[in-house]
């Protein structure tokens, strides 16, 4: 154990399972410790940094921002977030965005409107949200009550009530599941923390059937799987649906907090003066750090090439015999391993050997920065086929 982590396990709260390895910096792809050693990154913190680690030009719209203005009340107005809003609203179409620091901070604010919105339009009593078994929304009271796995919720009981969980897929159990109780359903796209797992679109499609026909709220968590990440800016673009509200976080501020909530048209006036807010949302630097990924991950050229360096990185994932199923989309990919393999204990290995991985459930999960190369997919590659022929 290295200094890094004797004092971390000594001060920090023992609430993370860490792999035994210090990053002190990195570029691009790479990771280094404190000895120099590499690390090939598959994981971008979980799909945070969608540019790699320190990338130039980020860091460069981030520190001058610093220098500029970095933090300034939500009663005066500042540049930074209307940019960022206005790039969200002019690609997707949709009318409004709130900004806040997190996933969880995101979803809570599209629960908030699904409730203001079915209380308005339907009565004090339509307050509960569908959402679906084998989800994640967050570890916040009311987000672990929206995220449909139960292993999350022991010990924090009682937990927001209003929730009902059908299983994706079940046609017949989402319906068996409305009554006018119900104000809006949220789900994820590909359950990314489930297992990478994608939702079936005929399912998908219902719902947007549904939502429309009741006057619900539809609401789809991008926090994962947006920001260009499966290959369009905002996955739900390959569904062919149009949500109400869209919940983002993770890959949107290239490595800084920062959530966003987009609204469409029917919800944009919901939530008035007062009844929402948070003291570092649309922060200065964050919102520079996001313009900048912004300007980069919406250009054609770079979904175009987000498309072909996700086929590669399958199609490398397929080859590996000790793979037997990947699922996913984009550079959001899950692999299924052999039996006699553990997810937790390759990706421990892989660490070990200098390949940082993620796992979800029992597969190994990637996400590497979207900016990653074919030869730092081939590195990676190589040094998971080692680790995998080891055993
Ligand atoms: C990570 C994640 C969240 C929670 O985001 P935090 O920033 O950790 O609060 C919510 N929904 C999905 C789909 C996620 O992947």
């Amino acid at each position: 154990m290295d200094k890094i982590q004797e004092k971390d396990k000594k001060y920090i709260c023992h609430t993370y399972n860490r792999f035994p390895v210090s990053i002190i910096r990195g570029k691009g792809t790479t990771g280094y410790d404190a000895e120099e050693k590499e690390y090939i990154d598959f994981t971008s913190g979980i799909g945070v940094n969608s540019l790699g680690f320190a990338d130039q030009g980020w860091a460069d719209a981030v520190s001058e921002q610093a220098h500029t203005l970095q933090h300034i009340s939500n009663l005066y107005y500042s540049q930074p977030d209307g940019d960022v809003a206005q790039k969200l609203c002019e690609y997707t179409g949709f009318s409004k965005v709130f900004f806040g620091n997190s996933g969880a901070e995101a979803n809570e604010c599209a629960l908030k409107i699904a409730r203001k919105y079915g209380m308005e339009k339907h009565g004090e009593k339509c307050s509960t949200v569908i959402t679906l078994n084998n989800s994640f929304h967050g570890r916040t009271i009311t987000t672990l009550a929206a995220t449909g796995q139960e292993v999350f919720h022991q010990y924090f009981l009682p937990l927001t009530e209003g929730f009902r969980y059908v299983d994706a897929g079940d046609i017949d159990g989402l319906y068996a599941a409305l009554d006018d109780s119900v104000c809006g359903i949220m789900l994820e796209l590909i359950q990314g923390e489930g297992g990478v797992v994608p939702v079936p679109e005929k399912f998908v499609k219902e719902i947007e059937k549904i939502c429309r026909e009741k006057d619900l709220v539809f609401v789809i968590d991008e926090i994962q799987t947006g920001i260009s990440r499966t290959g369009t800016f905002l996955c739900y673009e390959q569904y062919g649906v149009q949500p109400d509200v869209v919940t983002l976080a993770k890959g949107l501020g290239g490595g800084l907090p920062i959530g966003g909530i987009l609204m469409s048209k029917k919800v944009e006036e919901v939530l008035g003066y007062g009844q929402h807010g948070s003291t570092f949302g649309g922060n200065p630097v964050a919102c520079a750090g996001a313009r900048y990924v912004l300007d980069k991950v919406l250009q054609p050229e770079f979904l175009d090439e987000v498309k072909k360096k996700a086929e590669y990185l399958r199609r490398k994932l397929l080859e590996i015999p000790q793979v037997v199923e990947v699922s996913g989309m984009g550079l959001m990919l899950g692999a299924e391993l052999a039996e006699g393999y553990t997810a937790g204990e390759v990706a421990g290995r892989c660490a070990a050997e200098g390949l940082l991985v993620l796992t979800a459930k029992t597969r190994l999960r990637f996400l590497p920065p979207l900016t990653i190369t074919y030869e730092e997919i081939d590195k990676g590659i190589t040094v998971l086929k080692k680790v995998l022929d080891e055993k």
